[in-house]
């Protein structure tokens, strides 16, 4: 295993410095992921840019896939050479909510690339049950978009979600739009509207199976 890796670490908005580390050490109820894939997220852009990770300095990287390289003595769910995504939030496991299994409001929760170290570097260590599992036939690059497309399936769900042929509008295709877009098509939704102010946003949500385009 090497002990050395190259990672992109932020010390304050705006000094981002691409530099050799240490690898982080592995505890027994983590692994160590050789990163395959990393998506930019715009939470990242504003957090490198301008208001900083929760602490310095911090390696950047939420949205990630990779192969397990090294594994805790104890965990026996997943094994080296698995191909795997991870949820970037990690519970504390003790807090009322955590008890309750309401891991987003743990009140004292650590977070891969903002308050630990996360995935724009080659290796990086995430508790074992963080980690889902990838198909075989996924990609690396669509597994790293697992986080993403969680986040605009949580959107749908929230908004009541979708029946089979119903009509859906998807205010503003970033990203996440664009995500939503494809849910919306994979879920049976009938006309799909996407309106954003971004021609070129626009054209991908065509791409992506959106109906009828609105710029406005
Ligand atoms: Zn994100
Ligand atoms: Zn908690």
């Amino acid at each position: 295993m090497k002990k050395k890796m190259l990672a992109a670490v932020l010390y304050a908005p705006g000094d981002l410095r691409y530099e050799e580390i240490e690898v982080s050490r592995i505890g027994a109820d983590d692994v160590l992921l050789k990163v395959k894939a990393a998506g930019n997220c715009g939470s990242d852009l504003q957090r490198i840019m301008v208001e900083g990770t929760h602490t310095f300095p911090c390696i950047p990287g939420h949205e990630f896939s990779g192969e397990i390289v090294e594994i805790g003595h104890k965990v026996d769910s997943f094994k080296i050479g698995d191909k795997v995504t991870a949820y970037p939030l990690i519970p504390c496991m003790r807090c009322e909510w955590c008890l309750q299994g309401e891991y987003n409001l743990c009140e004292d929760y650590d977070y891969l690339g903002s308050r630990c170290d996360g995935a724009f570097a080659e290796y990086v260590k995430v508790p074992a049950s963080n980690l889902i599992k990838l198909p075989r036939e996924v990609g690396f690059e669509e597994g790293a978009m697992t986080d993403p497309a969680c986040v605009a399936l949580h959107g749908i769900k929230r908004a009541g979600g979708i029946r089979i042929g119903q009509s859906v509008a998807i205010l503003g295709v970033g990203p996440i739009g664009m995500l939503a877009c494809q849910w919306a098509g994979a879920m049976g939704a009938g006309k799909i509207i996407a309106v954003d102010i971004i021609e070129d946003k626009l054209k991908i949500a065509k791409d992506l199976g959106a109906d009828v385009l609105i710029n406005a």
